[in-house]
């Protein structure tokens, strides 16, 4: 039997999309509804307060007020509030039950999940895979951390919530069991929100195991941390990557091909995918083990790979001014997905623009990427010290900074040695609201640029 809301107390925790979300689609099924915001009321924000109010939601700006918490008979969290943080903690404490906008859609409807989790990659496989289902004639909206929350999706008839999951939503996600899971790969990050690297991984793993094992788990069978799980869950596993004894899809004479009961299908050749960079045959390979277990026609999985292109702020190509080609991996905001961009210039040197709010994690693999493809590197923002220092103690001296993004485009253009990389390795959080203004702030001057420059 479904969860009755009447005269429930929910709060919930922070004035963001799934918050609101979850707060509108609570109060229609009869809650009392507080939304609670550490953050002070902005102007912008008066609006939409407004409209809240009048659906009979309370806002509360400035601070968590104890009652809020202590009054709720469940808490509903936003991901961007850690778990060691006091509100959480003082719920936790009263034994109050704290859980995802996610978790909430998932007890709410019958409808399969296919959750999509992993470091680097996720809005593009979501995407893909979302896609590829649509093409097919299913209802399969891409949702989740990619920015539409599926509790909006609840009583819209879908066949399966295509759900890009971070490690945050996995962490409050207690009962949620999808279909499919996907694990596309792992490389430390967000250390910060979790406390410990592996606390971060244990919030993704969480996904894949014990009485969570979804029926089936898509496992890296490159990444030797991630197919470790096949000890810990009880799912059917499908490996992508390189050649398993299970079923796999893999690379063979620069085809994806998909084995299954020892038979090899072509599912498509490298040369008609239109994503760039090899980092992305790990998506599309991942995306295929989830069609096929859905049982889509190879016809449509091979034609919607080759159609679709990078989502925006992903290695997306922005415009060439004076022969300088410009691409926007606003997106990378730490170094193995800036890695992976450098790689997918391969033999081209690139001048990257790296840096931003740093997130301390290990260099060295980066600094050695950036000697192989870089021909310079603008470092701009927060971190210019550190990596400067770590790519000066490595030998590597083409490095000039920048106060701003804008004089970063001018001095990578101005030194004309190849394709200008905007690709941070970093957070955006000191000089932008989030990676999407930076990247469109990137996007911004380059087309002024072009606008201004001698056709
Ligand atoms: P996520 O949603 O996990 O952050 P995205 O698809 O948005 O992943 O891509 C984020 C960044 O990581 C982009 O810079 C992109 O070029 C890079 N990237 C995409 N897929 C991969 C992958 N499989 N491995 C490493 N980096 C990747």
């Amino acid at each position: 039997m479904k969860r009755q809301w009447i005269d429930n107390n929910i709060t919930i925790l922070g004035f963001s999309l799934s918050g609101i979300a979850s707060a509108k689609y609570l109060v229609k099924k009869g809650a009392n509804c507080t939304i609670s915001e550490k953050k002070e009321e902005k102007p912008e924000d008066a609006e939409r307060i407004l409209e809240l109010k009048q659906l009979g939601i309370n806002v509360e700006m400035g601070g968590h007020k104890e009652e809020t918490i202590l009054n709720a008979d469940l808490i509903i969290t936003s991901p961007g509030i850690p778990p060691h943080s006091d509100v959480i903690k003082l719920a936790k404490d009263k034994n109050i039950q704290v859980i995802s906008e996610i978790e909430l859609a998932y007890i709410e409807t019958d409808k399969p999940f296919i959750a999509i989790t992993g470091t680097n990659g996720k809005t593009t496989t979501t995407k893909l895979v979302s896609e590829i289902l649509t093409n097919s004639g299913l209802n399969a909206p891409a949702c989740g951390n990619i920015g539409l929350p599926p509790i909006t999706l609840i009583d819209s008839n879908v066949d399966y919530f295509v759900t890009e999951l971070s490690s945050f939503q996995i962490y409050t996600s207690k009962t949620f069991k999808p279909q499919i899971a996907l694990f596309i790969n792992y490389a430390p990050d967000h250390i910060d929100w979790h406390g410990s690297e592996e606390e971060y991984f244990e919030a993704k793993a969480s996904l894949f195991t014990g009485y969570k094992s979804p029926a089936w788990s898509i496992l890296n069978a490159c990444d030797p941390k991630v197919t470790d799980l096949k000890n810990r869950t009880d799912s059917k596993i499908v490996y992508f990557g390189r050649e398993m004894p299970d079923t796999s899809i893999y690379i063979q004479n620069n085809k994806i091909v998909y084995k299954s009961k020892g038979r090899i299908e072509e599912i498509i050749a490298l040369k008609d995918i239109s994503l760039i960079g090899k980092h992305n045959y790990q998506n599309i390979m991942a995306s295929i083990a989830i069609a096929k277990i859905v049982g889509i026609d190879t016809d449509i999985i091979r034609s919607t790979i080759s159609d679709f292109s990078s989502p925006e702020h992903r290695l997306e190509y922005v415009n060439t001014i004076d022969g300088i080609d410009f691409y926007n991996d606003s997106k990378a905001t730490n170094c193995d997905s800036a890695i992976c961009a450098l790689r997918a210039f391969e033999n081209r040197q690139v001048v990257l623009i790296a840096g931003g709010r740093d997130k301390g994690t290990d260099l060295c693999e980066f600094v050695q990427s950036v000697k192989k493809h870089a021909a310079s590197v603008i470092l701009i923002g927060e971190a210019a010290d550190r990596f400067q220092e770590a790519l000066e103690l490595f030998g590597y001296c083409n490095i000039h900074r920048a106060g701003s993004l804008e004089e970063a485009i001018e001095t990578a253009f101005s030194l004309k040695l190849g394709p200008v990389l905007f690709s941070p390795a970093c957070a955006s959080f000191d000089m932008f609201k989030n990676y999407e203004e930076r990247g469109r702030a990137f996007k911004d001057y380059v087309i002024k640029k072009k606008t201004l420059s001698p056709a």
